[in-house]
């Protein structure tokens, strides 16, 4: 079954968040790069996070800069608290403030449990809850300090952690990246609820099957696409464009009463598609 692919990005109103800052990490790939460029289209300033590949990162804050908005790359390991300290406060410093926080950068690491070294474990952990964790820390402080600007931004900043359909569907074979995704979950929920009385509005969202590297052998054969397409009851692979516009709107005053909320973006995959035949 071929997948069709997402609506154009001429979708994205080019003002909807002019004057914003944003920090997405993990940014010269994937889902990260997508929604970079549309933070850009949409008029944001853009800090385009990345860890190894500098020519991507690169590639990407040219894109965004065409919009005529700034962008800069920044390297830094988001599990490494000192060079997540050390982004933030650059971003302050060159850009004025940060108003959105997309927590993305993640990886996996895979093996059965009795194969699963502590180290593969461990890195995933880090990476994907313990690196949102010291973002979300970092972008808080300067929310707090710098409270909600009207003309700006209804609230005083977003975080938009990158969850994933495996907070809630278990994983054989990946429990290092559910055990993450779940502890996103839970992480995502406690923020928002500690910080919404600072106008502060954490939310996250739950991309199912992304046509990105990190999934690439879920879908580059027929085949192997074909078996995808039966976990997903609206019948196409996502694309990284899906999940960007859907950090739009989630980042932008359109969704200003939204707080503490998961966005599932992922085709019905949650909607339990073995039992539209049985059960
Ligand atoms: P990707 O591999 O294309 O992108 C991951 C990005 O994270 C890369 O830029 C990578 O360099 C970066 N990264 C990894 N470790 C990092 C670190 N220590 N510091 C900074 N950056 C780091 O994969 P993707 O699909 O775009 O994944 C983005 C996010 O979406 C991840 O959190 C992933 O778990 C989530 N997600 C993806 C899918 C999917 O189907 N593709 C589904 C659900 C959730």
């Amino acid at each position: 079954m071929q997948s069709t692919a997402s609506a154009p990005r001429d979708v994205i109103p080019a003002h909807l968040l002019k004057g914003q800052k944003a920090l997405v990490t993990g940014a010269n790939s994937g889902i990260g790069k997508a929604t970079a460029i549309a933070l850009g289209r949409a008029g944001a300033d853009v800090v385009v996070n990345y860890v190894t590949g500098p020519e991507q990162a690169d590639e990407v804050v040219a894109q965004i800069e065409s919009f005529g908005v700034r962008a800069a790359a920044h390297q830094a390991d988001v599990s490494a608290e000192d060079q997540v300290v050390g982004m933030v406060g650059r971003m302050v410093e060159e850009f004025g403030t940060i108003d959105i926080l997309v927590a993305n950068a993640g990886m996996q690491r895979d093996a059965p449990l009795t194969e699963m070294t502590l180290a593969q474990w461990q890195k995933v952990l880090d990476v994907n809850l313990t690196g949102q964790f010291l973002c979300a820390r970092e972008a808080s402080k300067e929310f707090v300090r710098r409270g909600v600007v009207p003309e700006v931004s209804r609230s005083a900043g977003k975080i938009i952690c990158m969850s994933s359909v495996h907070q809630v569907i278990p994983w054989s074979g990946h429990v290092n990246y559910a055990a993450s995704k779940g502890g996103v979950q839970m992480m995502m929920a406690t923020l928002a609820q500690e910080l919404a009385p600072k106008k502060i509005r954490v939310n996250a969202i739950a991309p199912g099957a992304i046509r990105t590297p990190i999934n690439r052998d879920a879908w580059d054969t027929p085949e192997a696409e074909d078996d995808l397409l039966r976990l997903i009851p609206y019948d196409r692979v996502g694309d990284p464009e899906d999940i960007a516009y859907a950090a739009v709107s989630l980042a932008s005053d359109l969704m200003d009463y939204v707080v503490g909320t998961t966005l599932y973006v992922d085709g019905g995959m949650t909607l339990f598609p073995g039992f539209a035949t049985g059960g």
